[in-house]
């Protein structure tokens, strides 16, 4: 495969942009090689700047749950566009947005716009700080939750995938207020609030976690928090910046039976723009300014592109159902066919699955946790990712990252990543 045009790129890149990416994963670092410049995408399908086209899981981190540049969406954009990019002032489309949500996600009373996943879920813990008047809050293990400062403890994504200890720059009196504990442990959890009596302001959990791979929550897990939340007057919050309107339309809290106090959105509630959203039960949020004291603010936040963009995404997963049950049907597809050509291969392996989160773990025991996570065999992925790639399957460049699913891929795509897995395997023995 050629790719010359992407490494000259890279190289002009690296003179004007630190590590040439504007987000760290993005650099290959960890598996090697060049990243891709993409030109453009359609459907399940990247095209790079060599006009290489490759099946994409990665979709944007999430968001392209039906495809790239899907029409009713560009179309709204562009309609949107020609009104103005921009106001700093209140339209009706916010409005629209925020019901719209409501009708969607379960214990959604009230929802403020931000412009990233970083966004909402920094503006949540501030808001579960403010409403407790407590300063600590508990984290998990290889949770990714932002950049914002007070998440760079233990956290998973491109922290994880670069094995960064500690982050410079993250003061030891903000980090002091982090405590973590490993993912699927309650009694870890249990701990930590009986050393911390009265302190904990809130839980924050990745329902599914997808930002060490993916990792399911155990049976009773998130139960067992919720339960504790109650008792200690924690704040439960959900970072549904990945399982949102992607598990089911109500996200995770209604895929899997959880009420959370606060839930915060990212990505996939623009569309792929600029979006981010944290909202939850009106006690709680109407402690943010300007009802409260609690600031939050955002010159960009409401933006009509990206609210008519996401707008556009959501109210077609609303109204069809059938959508999920057809991303449910081509998940469970590739997951048994997967499945079937690891088994055969010999090589070790657990498979995490949840809808159309999917990831590959080489690893020889159940992947409930960081830990277990970081056992794998991720030289072994690297070189997965790497052949997949040169096939024209495009996985997520780290194992500490879930693969995403879109309603676009058909079944030919789903064959061909099956029969390059097991192609791979087969050199790999
Ligand atoms: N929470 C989760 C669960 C995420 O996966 C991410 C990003 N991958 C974020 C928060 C941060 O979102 P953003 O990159 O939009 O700031």
């Amino acid at each position: 495969m050629n790719t010359s045009n992407s490494i000259a790129l890279f190289e002009r890149a690296n003179k004007s942009i630190p590590g040439g990416v504007n987000s760290p994963v993005r650099a290959f670092k960890s598996v090697g090689g060049t990243p891709l410049f993409i030109t453009h995408a359609k459907g399940a399908y990247l095209y790079d700047a060599d006009g290489n086209q490759y099946i994409d899981y990665i979709n944007s981190w999430g968001p392209m749950i039906l495809g790239h540049a899907y029409e009713p969406v560009v179309k709204a954009i562009q309609e949107k566009a020609a009104l103005s990019t921009s106001f700093g002032a209140p339209t009706e489309l916010e409005i629209e947005m925020a019901e719209l949500i409501k009708s969607m996600a379960p214990n959604v009373d009230l929802i403020r716009m931000v412009n990233s996943g970083t966004e909402a879920c920094m503006s949540a813990i501030r808001l579960a700080r403010g409403y407790t008047g407590r300063n600590k809050f508990i984290k998990f293990e290889g949770c990714y939750h932002g950049h914002a400062d007070s998440f760079l403890v233990k956290a998973g994504s491109g922290v994880a995938t670069f094995n960064i200890q500690t982050v410079p720059g993250v003061t030891s009196g903000v980090s002091h207020d982090t405590l973590t504990c490993a993912f699927n442990d309650i009694q870890a959890v249990e701990t930590l609030v009986q050393q911390n009596p009265g302190e904990i302001a809130a839980i924050i959990i990745e329902p599914v976690a997808g930002n060490m791979g993916c990792i399911p929550p155990q049976p009773g897990f998130l139960q067992a928090l919720r339960s504790l939340c109650d008792k200690e007057g924690i704040v439960l919050i959900f970072d549904e910046v990945m399982t949102g309107f992607r598990l089911a339309s109500g996200g995770a809290q209604q895929y899997l039976g959880v009420d959370a106090d606060l839930v915060t959105y990212g990505k996939i509630i623009g569309a792929g723009m600029p979006v981010g959203a944290f909202g939850g039960k009106k006690e709680i949020m109407e402690h943010i300014a300007p009802l409260g004291n609690v600031y939050q603010a955002g010159t960009l936040s409401g933006n009509p592109l990206a609210m008519i963009a996401g707008y556009t995404l959501l109210q077609e997963l609303k109204q069809s159902p059938a959508i999920y049950e057809s991303i449910e049907k081509k998940s469970a597809y590739l997951h048994q066919g997967l499945e079937k050509v690891l088994k055969a291969s010999g090589i070790p392996y657990i498979i995490n699955r949840v809808g159309s989160m999917i990831s590959v773990h080489f690893s020889e025991k159940p992947v409930n946790n960081f830990a277990d996570a970081a056992a794998a065999n991720n030289t072994l992925f690297n070189k997965y990712f790497h052949y997949m790639l040169s096939q024209g399957i495009y996985l997520p460049p780290s194992a500490f990252e879930t693969w995403f699913i879109s309603n676009a891929v058909s079944d030919a795509d789903l064959d061909k990543t099956i029969a390059a897995t097991e192609s791979f395997l087969k050199q790999a023995v």
